[in-house]
């Protein structure tokens, strides 16, 4: 059983690394911004509670993220494990976390502000199954259609410069500080993301204390670019 959590700001790859992670070992892949979509595509309630905060790139209230959060940890059978992307978020979250859970893990993927802007003014995201797309270096094979399901590539809504200023002050005004937290702990491994994915995806095997990658490289849906949330 392994329960990692993978940090990371804002088009650092934490979604694409670790899909491929959780595809790879079996582990139940949770993330709480992928949660928080579903439901503002879905328009449910919790989707008309978070969709403007999101969209103005601001933090969720902790109340709801970690109700979100031990629904999701409680109602799925997780026998192998699962890796938690996008929480926690700060102290509290963190805090919250560890008084139920024992972690394996924490990566952290590590990428300058330059090239995280870069990277997310850049992405776009299939309306219909989601995969990150960049415009960078994974461009899709047909201009604004999935290479896997046809679907159409959209902005995400918090994807503008204003959204992102605030994303990434509060990533190192409030994401930062839980790092501190979790060093204590001894197990943070602090991963480079700008190499390519499959680079980063050896690394963080590597850092892990896990044999090489043997997965079916070629359609891997997850290692098409570096712009994950
Ligand atoms: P992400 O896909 O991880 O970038 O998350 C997208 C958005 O969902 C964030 O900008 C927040 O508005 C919200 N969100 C996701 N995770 C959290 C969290 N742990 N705490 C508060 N808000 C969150």
């Amino acid at each position: 059983m392994r329960k990692y959590v993978i940090m990371g700001v804002q088009g650092s790859g934490k979604g694409t690394q670790s899909q491929i992670l959780a595809s790879d070992l079996d582990l139940v892949h949770i993330s709480v911004g992928d949660i928080f979509r579903w439901n503002v595509q879905n328009h449910t309630k919790i989707g008309a509670m978070v969709r403007r905060i999101m969209a103005a790139g601001e933090l969720v209230g902790d109340d709801l993220v970690e109700s979100v959060v031990q629904d999701r940890l409680t109602g799925h059978d997780w026998n192998y494990g699962f890796i938690i992307d996008g929480f926690p978020r700060n102290r509290a979250q963190a805090e919250f976390f560890l008084e139920s859970y024992d972690i394996d893990g924490v990566i952290v993927l590590d990428l300058p502000d330059s090239e995280v802007r870069r990277r997310v003014l850049n992405r776009r995201l299939c309306a219909s199954c989601g995969i990150n797309y960049n415009l960078i270096d994974s461009t899709p094979k047909v201009p604004g259609r999935c290479d896997s399901c046809g679907g159409e590539l959209i902005t995400r809504e918090d994807d503008t410069e204003e959204a992102l200023a605030v994303r990434l002050r509060d990533y190192h005004e409030k994401t930062n500080p839980v790092l501190d937290l979790f060093r204590r702990k001894e197990y943070v491994f602090t991963v480079d993301a700008r190499p390519a994915p499959e680079v980063v995806k050896e690394q963080i095997r590597k850092s892990l204390g896990l044999p090489p990658y043997k997965g079916d490289e070629g359609e891997h849906a997850a290692s098409r670019g570096p712009a994950g949330a």
